[in-house]
């Protein structure tokens, strides 16, 4: 089953009007020497419109780092989705570690918005991912899979849906999880796809945790590995670039 590599940068909370653009033009100028490879950029939910122009007719697409699951609604402060697909936004990321901890969302939550993002039509990056004190206690792969259960809604299809494996620990630590550790997850994480999902071979599974130049060719290079979810090299079009030739390395 082949499927395209995918690199998604998720800016977090970083980015003035100015140094979004410049970021923006960079990785759409980039993108034109990719052939072969999905690229999605995320930045803050102020930005996507004034970058929207930039990236129009390159290969990278527009994303949203979150979005409620009502359509609209007296939520003061959130972002609906048709909001997003308005802006031109293509994907969202949903479920990331720093919303599940630092605003309390769990799985249901998690589905619910992913449900939202499909109505709007927009793709659903979902991230999955257990703690440093979840994987010492060994309980990385029932986490994962409880997650994915509860994260993930039933009419998942692969045009629609990316999950992204993040170890918690791994996040903006510079201690990226070994290939040993994405192999095993990842393993895990496609045999739940196939089994629940029609398409489910077809799903595409990032890994994101501290994806750097130096080691994202070894990383997305594991047979099932498409793709990364980047956090702070994203926020340099030269790293973020170099991230998506190291997966270009798995085409071949
Ligand atoms: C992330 O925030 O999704 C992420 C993977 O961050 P970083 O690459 O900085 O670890």
């Amino acid at each position: 089953m082949s499927r395209t590599p995918l690199i998604a940068g998720n800016w977090k909370m970083n980015g003035l009007m100015r140094e979004g653009l410049a970021l923006s033009k960079a990785v759409a100028a980039g993108s034109a020497q990719l052939p072969g490879i999905d690229l999605v950029i995320c930045p803050p939910a102020t930005l996507p419109a004034a970058v929207r122009p930039a990236l129009a007719g390159s290969r990278v697409a527009l994303g949203a780092q979150d979005c409620h699951p009502a359509p609209s609604g007296a939520h003061t402060g959130d972002v609906a989705a048709p909001m997003l697909a308005e802006l031109g936004c293509r994907w969202v990321i949903v479920g990331h570690s720093e919303r599940r901890a630092n605003h309390g969302e769990n799985d249901a939550l998690v589905r619910a918005k992913a449900k939202a993002a499909h109505a709007a039509g927009l793709g659903a990056i979902v991230c999955v991912g257990e703690t440093l004190a979840e994987r010492d206690a060994g309980h990385t792969l029932a986490v994962v899979g409880r997650q994915l259960a509860g994260s993930l809604p039933d009419e998942s299809k692969a045009t629609d849906v990316v999950v992204a494996y993040e170890p918690v620990w791994a996040i903006g630590t510079g201690r990226a999880a070994t290939t040993e550790q994405v192999g095993e997850v990842h393993a895990a994480i496609r045999r739940l796809l196939a089994k629940r999902f029609a398409d489910g071979a077809a799903l595409r599974v990032l890994y994101g945790g501290s994806v750097n130049p130096a080691n994202a060719s070894e990383l997305i290079g594991l047979a099932d590995v498409d793709g990364a979810l980047v956090g702070g090299a994203s926020l340099k079009a030269e790293s973020f670039l170099a991230i998506a030739r190291g997966a270009g390395g798995s085409l071949v």
